[in-house]
């Protein structure tokens, strides 16, 4: 059998090496912790505590908002400063609690959260990784509960955990599947069986011999769950297009992956469920690659959430350049482009990147030359050439025609577009006013 793979997608420099071998240190935050109450997809959290209270690591300190919506815990000990509006990773002042963190790192009792799991019905285990806060740590941050489950359960018969991590750059997902693949593999297999007919696929880039060969290893006894080595092309990661390379099914932007029999899963959020349904343990911390060419040093830190950027910088020696073009959380195909470093890790931040260049905003725009490579890279199977012409003139029935709504915001269009034309910006940007109008 070939390689797993899809339509389109480009082959970007990875810039994986500067931090691959770097294992997983702890971070301990030095200063406050900010908790902004979005952090996911849904209704915002909704504080439990008030200033002046004194809580400890772990401690549920907002309460979901609703169904689609997410605890969110501490991840210091210290005295809630202040509830009040901070600025995040979005750019947008976020009401959040903040803690002044005393240094101590005192836990709650986690023993007092875990039960033996075979004396768990189902729905216990979806219960506690409610009340752990989990929610997709890949970016999306949809809640990991709700994810679970889905209108039909029989038909769910694919879990998929996204170990492919195509975004250049990030290495947080590689080192967990090489220093802990036993808690990755049983936080599987707690998902497998939540469902009567399912088994679980744990799918890598082939840029990641070392990961496939050890967790095929790991799980050569185990009947329900597959590791398969998919293609090292980005966007392999994105749900759409894992799904199609492991299952051969498609889906489309008015369907869920469960449409398609599937649930997909960011390694982190396996972990986080092994350490709250195993360990008692909620979510209060994560792992995020500081790295690129203008920082001192590159690591791969478990952060507690709710601590500083500008810390994390400084913990692998801060710039070692003035004035860094771009720092950017997340990826540098999908992630977001840093106004301030005052804004704290959340459930979905993956990596800091810094670069001494700011190749892309660096670059002015000119005219189609109609060279169709845009069309060629496409994933989504669009014309994006078309769709941003159509999108600048205002027409969206055109959009419509042309399935401007099946683009999945990747981002190749742009990058292999020689009149460097801002493709998926002015694309997206049109996918969210129709979105918008549709909430409406
Ligand atoms: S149109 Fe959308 S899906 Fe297609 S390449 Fe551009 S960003 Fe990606
Ligand atoms: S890649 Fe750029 S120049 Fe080529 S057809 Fe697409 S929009 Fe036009």
């Amino acid at each position: 059998m070939g390689v797993l793979t899809f339509f389109g997608g480009i082959h970007p420099y990875d810039g994986k090496d500067i931090s691959k071998d770097k294992e997983i240190v702890d971070y301990l935050p030095k200063g406050e912790c900010v908790y902004p109450l979005s952090q996911h997809i849904g209704t915002p959290a909704v504080p439990i505590v008030k200033k002046g209270d004194e809580v400890l690591v772990g401690q549920k300190i907002a309460e979901a908002g609703g169904f689609v919506s997410a605890n969110i815990h501490s991840g210091v000990s210290g005295t809630v400063k202040a509830i009040e509006t901070r600025m995040t990773v979005s750019g947008n002042k976020v009401n959040s609690i903040i803690i002044d963190n005393d240094g101590k790192f005192t836990e709650m009792d986690f023993s007092k959260n875990i039960k033996p799991l075979e004396s768990m019905y189902r729905e216990d285990v979806k219960e506690a990784i409610k009340e752990a806060g989990i929610v997709g740590m890949g970016g999306a941050g949809f809640p990991t509960h709700v994810k679970l489950s889905p209108k039909n359960e029989n038909d769910i018969d694919t879990i998929i955990v996204n170990g492919a991590e195509c975004e250049p750059y990030l290495t947080s997902d590689y080192r967990r599947m090489i220093e802990t693949p036993g808690k990755l593999i049983a936080g599987l297999q707690i998902v497998v069986n939540l469902f009567d007919n399912a088994k679980g696929i744990i799918a890598v880039e082939d840029n990641k011999p070392d990961a496939i060969r050890l967790l095929k290893e790991m799980t050569a006894d185990i009947d329900n769950i597959t590791v398969n080595a998919v293609k090292t092309k980005y966007p392999q990661g994105a749900e759409r297009q894992l799904i199609f390379a492991n299952t051969g099914r498609e889906i489309n932007s008015s369907m869920l992956p469960a449409d398609a029999g599937c649930i997909v899963h960011n390694v982190d959020t396996i972990i986080a469920i092994y350490n709250a349904i195993i360990e008692g343990r909620p979510l209060y911390e994560r792992i995020v690659t500081v790295t690129g060419d203008a920082v001192e040093d590159t690591a791969n830190f478990s952060v507690r959430l709710g601590t500083n950027i500008r810390e994390l910088i400084d913990a692998v020696g801060g710039f070692n350049i003035k004035d860094p073009a771009k720092i950017i959380s997340g990826g540098p195909m999908m992630g977001k482009a840093l106004f301030t470093l005052d804004a704290p890790i959340v459930k979905g931040s993956s990596a800091l990147l810094c670069f001494r260049e700011d190749v892309v905003s660096d670059l002015t725009p000119s005219n189609c030359i109609r060279c169709g490579r845009c069309v060629e890279v496409c994933p989504g199977r669009v014309m994006p050439n078309r769709l941003a012409d159509m999108a600048e003139h205002g027409d969206i029935d055109g959009f419509f025609k042309y399935e401007g709504m099946e683009c999945c915001e990747c981002g190749c269009c742009s990058y292999v577009c020689p009149a460097k034309r801002h493709l998926t910006q002015i694309i997206s940007s049109t996918r969210k006013q129709v979105l918008a109008d549709r909430k409406r």
